[in-house]
């Protein structure tokens, strides 16, 4: 409520802040979290809470009026439609050189991605956050994080024979006969749920393509697992349609916060100030910096240092598909969740997850998500003439995404015979290099903050989610950044708390 006094507020429901909010009540402080987005526990007129990514509607996209799917075109075909502006669930955030897409709602990035729940290789992990104690991870925050979430694998033996993964067996099949490492990668799905689906005992949902805008069934979001043991504590409030402006040091002591209340069309509809002792960012490492940048420049928090804003990355995300041959259908009915990828990260620098392309119909193509060692990083920068943040990244900095990507698909390519598909981003395009789905960095780990997430300059103010990983993972980021945040509010409680 306005005017209100709490010992905690947490800016953001994604990963980081699921985690914050859970400790810190299971540690018996009481937490107040803050979500822009809407809390998605009403169907609309058709019964269902969230739509197809094959029809997308006024529930698909953050507050635009024309759809932005990251497969703009299919045989020539522009697939985006007009919808009504709505604070719909998945943000195409667009900056100059990149379209960052993000998660908006109660679970954050947990109710439109996939799912894969990857745990890095540890030396890719050393790599990336050389401060942080490797052993720890592996013993204690990883499995923790994995526990948390609910991971699990497919089952072998079905994936063998599911019609559903014909397009992942066929990845397989590729893969290995040009010499490359295929692995199954874990996932949040029920898998238990997904052979009901397939044997029609169960209600459809990645079986019926249910992703990027939601699933109805079976996906273990964060509203199942961390959000659900938070609630049951007792001591987590969420205000959904709620958008934190700033933050800055209360006179009593503690942090001001200034909150907008918006409506569906994105109005604010009021403003209210909490005073909170503690405050943790977790808006996501877009929102985290956007919000950083602002404070420091425009004097809300002065004394935040000078790595505010730097190391952001995308994880070297980029989107090719492949067009096979007649006799290498990929499948009619796929289902909407990975479950494999391929590995050549040590010898190219590019781990490829074996996407699906859920059509209804046989399109005879490959469709890949690669994650690759993209070296380039990004700045936010406030500026003040626009009121904006913007964000440094240029569209040519894939390149070298694109080059380690090559590094399995042109020799996929040259050994089956097969060429690379023109016709999924637009005409005679064949990477999709200019999105992301894995924004990660801008408030660096022993960087921007000490080495478990203080941010240097205030006593009492947290980074806790993606915006501490400085712009690569390795693999697909929710599993690091669950764990590392997993780490950091134990130690925060340990030592921070009265
Ligand atoms: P987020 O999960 O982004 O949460 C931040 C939250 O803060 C959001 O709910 C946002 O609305 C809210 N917020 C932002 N600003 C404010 C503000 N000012 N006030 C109030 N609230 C605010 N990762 C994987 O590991 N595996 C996958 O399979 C995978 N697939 C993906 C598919 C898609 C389409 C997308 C978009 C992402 C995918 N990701 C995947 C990435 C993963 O979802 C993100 O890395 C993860 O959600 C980031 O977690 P976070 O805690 O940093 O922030």
């Amino acid at each position: 409520a306005d005017g209100a006094r709490v010992p905690a507020l947490v800016i953001g429901t994604g990963y980081g802040g699921s985690v914050a909010a859970l400790r810190l009540a299971q540690a018996g402080v009481d937490v107040q979290m803050i979500e822009m987005g809407m809390s998605w526990d009403t169907p609309g007129s058709d019964g269902k809470i969230f739509p197809k990514v094959t029809t997308p509607d006024y529930r698909s996209f953050w507050l635009r009026t024309r759809t932005k799917a990251p497969l703009s075109n299919f045989l020539g075909f522009p697939i985006d439609k007009d919808v009504p502006k709505y604070t719909g669930i998945l943000d195409a955030e667009d900056f100059a050189g990149i379209t960052v897409y993000q998660g908006r709602g109660v679970g954050g990035g947990s109710l439109v991605n996939g799912g894969m729940a990857v745990t890095p290789k540890r030396a890719n992990f050393a790599a990336v956050l050389p401060s942080v104690n490797a052993d720890e991870m592996y013993d204690t925050y990883y499995p923790r994080a994995n526990a948390g979430l609910g991971v699990g694998m497919i089952d072998p033996a079905w994936f063998d024979t599911a019609d559903c993964y014909q397009f992942s067996r066929v990845g397989r099949k590729h893969a290995q006969r040009s010499g490359f490492a295929w692995t199954f990668v874990p996932d949040v799905y029920d898998w238990d749920y997904m052979k009901q689906e397939a044997a029609g005992t169960a209600t459809k949902s990645a079986l019926a393509g249910e992703i990027l805008y939601g699933n109805n069934h079976g996906k273990k979001s964060l509203v199942q697992t961390y959000l659900a043991q938070a609630k049951a504590t007792g001591r987590v409030a969420i205000s959904a349609l709620h958008k934190v402006t700033s933050v800055s040091p209360a006179a009593g002591g503690g942090y001001t916060v200034t909150i907008d209340q918006i409506n569906t069309t994105g109005d604010t509809v009021a403003t209210k100030t909490v005073t909170a002792d503690r405050v943790f960012f977790a808006a996501g490492s877009v929102g985290t910096s956007k919000l950083l940048v602002k404070l420091k420049a425009t004097g809300a928090l002065p004394n935040l240092n000078g790595e505010v804003g730097k190391g952001w990355g995308e994880n070297g995300n980029v989107m090719c598909g492949r067009a096979n041959h007649m006799w290498d259908p990929t499948g009619k009915l796929q289902s909407t969740i990975p479950c494999s990828g391929i590995d050549n990260w040590d010898a190219g620098g590019a781990f490829a997850e074996v996407a699906p392309l859920p059509t209804g119909i046989e399109t005879y193509a490959s469709f890949y998500l690669s994650i690759t060692k993209n070296p380039n990083r990004a700045e936010f920068t406030w500026n003040a003439a626009t009121g904006k943040a913007e964000l440094s990244w240029q569209t040519a900095w894939k390149q070298p995404s694109i080059s380690m990507a090559k590094t399995i698909f042109d020799k996929i390519n040259s050994k089956e015979g097969t060429i690379y598909r023109t016709d999924l981003f637009g005409a005679n395009k064949i990477w999709n290099d200019t999105l992301t789905y894995h924004p990660l960095g801008g408030a660096v780990l022993n960087k921007a903050t000490d080495n478990y997430g203080r941010l240097h300059g205030y006593t009492g103010l947290y980074v806790i989610d993606g915006a501490l990983i400085p712009g690569n993972a390795s693999v697909n980021p929710f599993v690091t950044i669950t764990a590392l945040a997993e780490r950091n509010i134990e130690k925060i409680i340990a030592t921070d708390l009265p």
